[in-house]
């Protein structure tokens, strides 16, 4: 088998070991790592369905992680997907009208994060030692609320390590807040911004970036790392529920071998997504790709037209993990699409750096075919949560929301009734209020905690540990920086 190494979305003719890609994080250039080929499954379906996330998972990164032994890649698999889910499977599939919903939000934060950031930092510190890296390595993460606190809860006093999440100030949930600010642990700083999460991603890239900074810093023994979805070692561990969920379905005999799923995604830094893509091109049988987003349809318009135009407004929805007009992951699509054309990609990027937007050719969108777009406004999103409860009883959150009605307003567009595979993303208990107002207009009442109380009432679902935590923790982070001030707040925290 060859290889697998890594270039740059920017430099096609880079190679990096997975580890050292990993420890970057972001290439020096700006580009984003992709593998040098997509490997295919090597191993049958029939074979992958009797065994369990963890086997699976070793199935699928022990073809990307080509530097990491078996034994290193499977103790950071087992030190990742452990007790800290509340599910001995790790996720789990639930079917409601017409769809199979894979609930993502069984770890520690109770967002689809944590299937990332459970390992991310095992595969860093395995990293750091193979590369014999005496810096301690700094996490330097812009968060749309949801990376944050998975992020934190991943690195929270891990030797070696310090983490720094930016959060945009009123950006987020009362619940995605409180469980930033309460973080304990000695390495973790977690600062609000005066911006959006676009402004805070943009600002960590221009740090990655920034010659000086990292010189000054490697001085001072320090070196950056992303926890972002940008780092190849989140993205490759999302390509495995869907592995998973693939081989699940085939062992329950809900589908056949070979039968083609599609996959509905709800959308924001398109890395969920694209993991999902990375799935199919390995093999995987799935046909389309449904991507949804919320008001900021930012990649609807993109994928309606093959122009990508930030140049609107930004707008605070309900869905506030998807709140973002630059989907930094969509690059490594772009530059699959060029044909894995470096001078081409920089071309678009640049563009999109200095005008807002890019338009791609032809070619390049037929190359996209898998994918199909939609978008729900803060009103069907919240309509599609109430219907789907009055009708079965599920409870969605807001982002699931999104997608669930982008994916039914598919079905009868196109009448394409291929079994379908939804993710869900976060538990509905981290949008409580909103969700409450859903499904029970009546009793939005009281503080965001009675509203825990109601919902729970009302769903019949345990109230996760995540919320019952936080209920009483003290706040240990309350500072708020202009954008401009972010690199003082970071040589701040690391003199
Ligand atoms: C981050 C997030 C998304 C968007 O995922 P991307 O990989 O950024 O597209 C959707 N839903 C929730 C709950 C999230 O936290």
């Amino acid at each position: 088998m060859e290889e697998i190494l890594y270039k740059s979305t920017r430099n096609s003719s880079l190679r990096l070991s997975a580890s050292k890609a990993i420890l970057k994080g972001l290439s020096e250039d700006g580009g984003l790592f992709m593998p040098t080929a997509i490997p295919k499954l090597d191993i049958p379906l029939s074979e992958l369905k009797s065994m369990d996330y963890r086997e699976v998972a070793y199935e699928v990164m022990k073809l990307y992680f080509s530097d990491f032994t078996e034994d290193e890649l499977k103790h950071c698999i087992a030190s990742a997907y452990d007790e800290k889910f509340d599910t001995e499977s790790i996720v789990e599939l639930v079917y409601a009208n017409g769809a199979y919903y894979l609930e993502l939000f069984h770890g520690a934060t109770i967002a689809f994060k944590d299937m990332a950031l459970s390992i991310l930092p095992h595969l860093m510190i395995t990293a750091a030692r193979k590369n014999d890296i005496d810096n301690d390595i700094v996490i330097l993460t812009a968060t749309s609320g949801d990376t944050g606190k998975a992020a934190l809860a991943g690195f929270d006093s891990v030797p070696g390590t310090k983490i720094i999440v930016f959060y945009p100030k009123g950006g987020v949930s009362f619940i995605q807040e409180r469980q930033m600010v309460t973080q304990t642990g000695l390495n973790t700083c977690v600062i609000g911004i005066k911006g959006n999460f676009d402004d805070a991603q943009t600002a960590v890239k221009n740090l990655f970036a920034d010659k000086e900074l990292r010189e000054t810093l490697d001085k001072k023994g320090y070196q950056f790392s992303s926890a972002n979805s940008i780092n190849i070692g989140r993205l490759i561990p999302q390509i495995v529920y869907y592995v998973y969920s693939y081989v699940k379905l085939l062992a329950e005999g809900k589908i056949a071998e070979g039968e083609k799923i599609n996959i509905t995604v709800p959308t924001g830094n398109f890395g969920n997504i694209l993991a999902a893509y990375m799935a199919k091109r390995m093999g995987l049988p799935v046909d389309r790709l449904i991507c949804a987003s919320n008001e900021n349809k930012v990649l609807y318009d993109f994928f309606s037209t093959g122009v990508y135009d930030r140049n609107r407004d930004f707008k605070l929805t309900n869905s506030p993990s998807m709140d973002i007009l630059i989907s930094s992951n969509l690059e490594r699509l772009i530059y699959l699409a060029t044909g894995e054309d470096d001078k081409k990609n920089i071309e678009l990027m640049t563009s999109l750096k200095e005008n807002g937007r890019y338009d791609i050719s032809a070619d390049m969108k037929a190359f996209m075919d898998d994918f199909y777009a939609g978008f729900a406004s803060d009103e069907n999103t919240l309509a599609q949560i109430g219907r789907l409860y009055d009708d079965t009883g599920y409870v969605l959150d807001t982002h699931t929301a999104v997608a669930s009605y982008v994916y039914d307003e598919y079905r009868k567009k196109t009448g394409d009734d291929t079994k379908t595979v939804i993710a869900s993303t976060a538990s509905p208990y981290k949008f409580t209020p909103n969700v409450l107002k859903a499904i029970d207009k009546e009793n939005v009442t009281g503080d965001a905690f009675d509203m825990v109380d109601r919902l729970c009432e009302l769903s019949g679902v345990k109230v996760p540990r995540a919320v019952e935590e936080i209920k009483s923790a003290k706040i240990m982070h309350d500072k708020v920086v202009e954008v401009k001030d972010m690199k003082a707040a970071v040589c701040d925290f690391l003199k």
